[in-house]
């Protein structure tokens, strides 16, 4: 009898029989991928281009019962596992060498419930295709900047985006999950019932369980907001990252200003201030107005647009699947001069035109929740910054490290 070589949770390898493999196959209603499938290199591809792993086994889980199925079969041979969903993890957490992944990203069940305004949500969903459902009824919830990242990853890791200084983080607007547990068991965890398990999967990542469905609370929001970008020379990236330090620490909570240097689809460095109101337009052109004033921009592009759409602006270059990319981030709780000098010295240094930073304030709504209520505790204020550049294959070349100098561990 033929086996299969895994690799085992503690990083050993061991053999599963082929017949051990055809039952489990036989149980899932979703496909069983292995190397030599035809399927397999596009089954085992994650967003970020620079992982490449070599998982033994993917299910692609269609329910439940897949699931189950699948923690039950991991369980009986020993074997590493990983959850996946949106595939946007930019270390790759949601694939594995050697194990099983356990990919959900066909899991995309939804129901809205506008009279009680919640969603119940399966975890395959990607944010663009969870914004397209809830706007249907005029709601929303907190959710990602690009508009395929997946809902799972991004909310039991928190979940930043335009809504949080109005509504809090994803995870505060998270009333229950509904997960298979490493003993395999089913359950739902809610503020009443598994409330320390709860506690942790708002903000503590993925190794409670796979979750499987995820119910929110939703807020009526547009459909129509104002959004967009306005648009520095790079020469300018000093004075511009001070007004957004300035700007953004006194928004209301409808408003969201986030910063970015980057290159333009021309190929110009740029310094941007992007902009969104979450509440009536004529009053968000009125809050905005100082930031689209200041300076002389090359461009505003601000103005009103669909909801859905203010979330896929990003999406370029940031939603391409398989470009291989570095990406750093940190917290800090002060913006100073200092930071901004060597911030702005390393946009000098951007290696290509897809390589950008974008700087963000958690805000508002985000902060007033205690920092030991949920296990996201970055609830002071502090402002985030990510470094993103591709790289030719490998890892972390010509990286600064720069960065770590001013990052705050969460607490
Ligand atoms: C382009 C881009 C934009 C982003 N924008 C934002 C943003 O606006 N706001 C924000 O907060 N974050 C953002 N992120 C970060 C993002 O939230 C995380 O990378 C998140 O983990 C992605 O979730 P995923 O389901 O797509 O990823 P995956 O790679 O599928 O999974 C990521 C992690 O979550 C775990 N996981 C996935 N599914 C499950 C499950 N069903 N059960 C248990 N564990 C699971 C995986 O094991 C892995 O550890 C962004 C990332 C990228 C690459």
């Amino acid at each position: 009898m033929t086996e299969l070589l895994i690799t085992t949770r503690e990083g050993t390898r061991a053999g599963i029989p082929s017949g051990r493999i055809a039952k489990y196959a036989d149980r899932l209603r979703g496909e069983l991928i292995a190397a030599g499938h035809q399927a397999y290199d596009q089954a085992r591809r994650v967003w970020n281009g620079n992982i490449d792993r070599r998982p033994a086994l993917i299910a692609r889980c269609l329910g439940v019962a897949d699931v189950m199925a699948s923690v039950a079969f991991a369980r009986e041979h020993d074997l590493l596992i990983a959850a996946r969903s949106g595939a946007h993890h930019a270390a790759g957490y949601g694939t594995c060498d050697g194990g099983l992944v356990i990919d959900l990203s066909r899991m995309k069940g939804m129901q809205v419930d506008p009279a009680r305004s919640t969603a119940d949500a399966q975890a395959g969903l990607l944010w663009g295709e969870f914004d397209t459902e809830t706007q249907v009824f005029g709601l929303a919830t907190t959710g990602g900047v690009v508009s395929d990242t997946g809902i799972a990853g991004l909310t039991l890791g928190g979940g930043l985006g335009w809504l949080m200084g109005k509504h809090g983080l994803t995870i505060d607007n998270l009333l229950s999950v509904d997960l298979v547990t490493a003993a395999g068991t089913f359950l739902t965890a809610s503020a009443d019932e598994h409330a320390d398990l709860f506690w942790g999967l708002r903000g503590g990542g993925g190794n409670f369980g796979v979750a499987t469905s995820f119910r929110y609370r939703l807020h009526p929001i547009g459909p129509t907001v104002l959004g967009g970008m306005v648009i520095h020379p790079m020469a300018r990236a000093r004075e511009v990252l001070r007004f957004y330090r300035d700007f953004s620490a006194d928004l209301p909570d409808e408003a969201e200003v986030h910063a970015a240097l980057a290159t333009s689809p021309d190929g110009d460095p740029i310094a941007a201030l992007l902009l969104g109101y979450n509440g009536p337009i004529a009053k968000g052109e009125k809050v905005l107005a100082p930031a689209r004033a200041f300076g002389e921009p090359i461009a505003d592009l601000v103005q009103p647009m669909p909801y859905a759409l203010r979330n896929k602006l990003q999406d370029e270059p940031n939603a391409i699947h398989g470009i291989q990319r570095y990406w750093k981030s940190g917290f800090t709780e002060a913006i100073s001069d200092d930071l901004i000098d060597f911030l702005v010295e390393a946009a000098a240094d951007f290696t290509s035109p897809l390589t950008g930073m974008v700087f963000f304030r958690v805000h508002g709504a985000a902060t007033r929740v205690p920092s030991g209520a949920t296990a996201f505790g970055l609830r002071s204020g502090a402002v985030g910054f990510q470094r993103h550049l591709p790289v030719d294959g490998r890892a972390g070349d010509g990286c600064p490290d720069r960065l770590d100098a001013c990052t705050l561990e969460p607490s």
